[in-house]
């Protein structure tokens, strides 16, 4: 049954924080790149894996109608939608894009959510890291890497390098989105 765009649709889609929801190889590389951070007495916390594109297309157009860059008449329909067959235009389309702006928490975005990201394809992960004092991690091959000092974050260029022995590669503009990681710095 279609549904006018709103609040109601924020819940639907969720992003999920499962490793088991990611694409492998990705999935094993970034389940041995989370057991050495966890041997390692970092705190991870996963905060994203896969998202649906459903989300992401409510995201994107939600976005897209509340900044005006597009009419809610405009919006094209997602092709083979499974159960989000969601009306744009309707007599309170600004109104049920905000909610969803607001829901979603994307209001303060400079730019539109993207429709494609690895997150859809199952190839990223965002994690909320943190730890105390200086750490000893593994690398993929076995050696240790010292992580000294700060940010304590998943922002640390050796925690970073780290990663990458692990096919895990921190976003390449990283303060862009600072908790995001790939299959390929995407
Ligand atoms: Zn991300």
């Amino acid at each position: 049954m279609a549904t006018n765009s709103g609040a109601l649709w924020v819940a639907k889609f969720p992003t999920s924080t499962k490793t088991a929801d990611l694409v492998q190889p990705f999935r094993g590389n970034f389940e041995a790149f989370q057991r050495a951070m966890v041997a390692s007495k970092i705190s991870v916390k996963i905060t994203a894996t896969h998202r649906p594109k459903e989300r992401a297309y409510m995201m994107h157009y939600s976005w897209m109608i509340v900044k005006g860059q597009i009419d809610a008449a405009d919006v094209p329909p997602l092709p083979a939608l499974q159960g989000a067959d969601i009306i744009w235009n309707h007599a309170h389309a600004k109104q049920g894009a905000q909610e969803m702006v607001d829901g979603y928490g994307i209001g303060s975005l400079g730019v539109p959510p993207a429709l494609n990201s690895r997150h859809i394809d199952g190839r990223a992960v965002d994690t909320s890291l943190s730890w105390d004092g200086d750490i000893v991690i593994r690398n993929k091959d076995g050696s240790s890497r010292n992580i000294v000092g700060s940010p304590r974050n998943s922002t640390h260029p050796d925690l970073i390098a780290a990663g990458a022995t692990y096919g895990v590669i921190h976003l390449k503009n990283v303060m862009a989105d600072k908790v995001h990681w790939s299959d390929d710095g995407h």
